[in-house]
């Protein structure tokens, strides 16, 4: 096992659909009993084999032996006016991870975690402050959906659709987000469409390149967050490794290859990243390519010294980019009263000393 592995758990919400129905059929069972659990946990949304009232209770205690259902233990959660929720929520091992609810005019989406902790390193990031403690397995990155969902089924809400923007590098935990993904938009698990779903990336451009080419209609955010590779790296370490014409070169790739829109994230800095000749310098880098820029007034990150950018010199940044015919739209904030902002919530709780984590141990 790998020093970041995932704990080694079957988790039934660890298997894609097609692969779980192969399992079962292996391990014996009859081959309508794993469509039997599929309905219960992605259908119903039991938290327990207990609750399988169709299969014999014989089969239900193997199975949550052989393949238990993930618990998450909910340590905090907090509710912003705006209707925003997000969780602090432990895992078997003691970590803990965020899992946010955000409510728009079209619907629920949920922010999902893929890695406890991140060795990405962005400055202006609170996730990566105690580095990377371990990937989660998909088993655990589906279980923050339907945790969320469920709480959802007591107001008849239904998650319609989901960012995987939360704490972590989604392309450096890569085959755990393609289960996950599958299992999300398969008719027999979440049934979410695929074009309801983002994955953000810091640029991995190999990763970026391995997305592409399995033409998926999930939507790709590239993080870029500056018009140059000085600026860029000292905002994002990454860059060093993978540089911006190398990630525009992916970019390029992904767009031509699936023929989808890629959107581009850019975090206003105030007098960081912020300036007009940032703007202009960002339209000429994306001039010509099929992007959507989303532009995302930083949260204030108590952990960081970036600042929020004022609504004026937003606007201006918004008018370069559209005079030069650059897709742009800015990011309404949510959840400002609870410290949504990835990371944040994990890091105020490590710091208080009241979780158990590896990065306090
Ligand atoms: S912004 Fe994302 S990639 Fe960068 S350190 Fe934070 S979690 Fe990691």
């Amino acid at each position: 096992m790998g020093r970041f592995d995932a704990p080694d758990v079957s988790y039934v919400t660890g298997f894609g659909v097609e692969a779980w129905r192969e399992r079962l059929v292996v391990d014996g069972f009859a081959a309508y009993r794993a469509d039997q659990v599929l309905s219960w946990v992605y259908g119903k949304r039991v938290s327990s084999y207990a609750e399988m009232t169709n299969i014999p209770r014989a089969e239900r205690d193997v199975l949550a032996v052989r393949y238990p259902l993930p618990v998450l233990e909910e340590r905090a959660k907090l509710c912003s006016r705006d209707g925003t929720v997000k969780w602090l929520l432990g895992l078997s091992d003691g970590h803990a991870i965020e899992t946010v609810l955000m409510r728009h005019r079209y619907g629920c989406s949920v922010c999902v975690t893929t890695q406890v902790g991140c060795r990405i390193g962005c400055t202006f990031c609170a996730s990566t402050i105690g580095g990377l403690q371990r990937n989660l397995g998909a088993g655990e990155i589906v279980a923050q959906v339907l945790h969320v969902q469920r709480m959802l089924d007591e107001t008849k809400e239904r998650v319609s659709s989901i960012v995987v923007m939360g704490s972590g590098e989604p392309f450096e935990n890569f085959d755990a987000l393609v289960t996950f993904l599958s299992i999300m938009t398969h008719a027999d698990g979440m049934a979410i469409g695929a074009r309801h779903i983002t994955v953000s990336t810091s640029g991995i451009v190999p990763r970026m390149i391995d997305f592409a080419r399995l033409r998926s209609q999930v939507t790709l955010a590239l993080s870029l967050h500056a018009p140059d590779d000085a600026l860029r790296t000292q905002l994002m370490p990454i860059n060093r490794a993978y540089p911006l014409a190398d990630v525009m070169d992916a970019a390029k790739y992904y767009i031509a290859h699936t023929g989808r829109r890629l959107t581009i994230e850019y975090a206003l800095m105030r007098d960081v990243n912020d300036r007009v000749a940032h703007a202009e310098a960002l339209a000429q880098l994306l001039k010509g390519m099929l992007v959507h820029v989303n532009l995302i007034p930083v949260n204030t990150v108590r952990e960081r010294a970036y600042e929020r950018t004022p609504v004026a010199d937003v606007q201006a940044f918004v008018a370069v980019l559209r005079r030069r015919g650059i897709n742009t739209t800015v990011r309404r904030e949510q959840g400002h009263d609870i410290a949504a902002a990835c990371g944040q919530l994990r890091a105020s709780v490590l710091a208080s000393g009241a979780v158990r984590d590896a990065v306090a141990e």
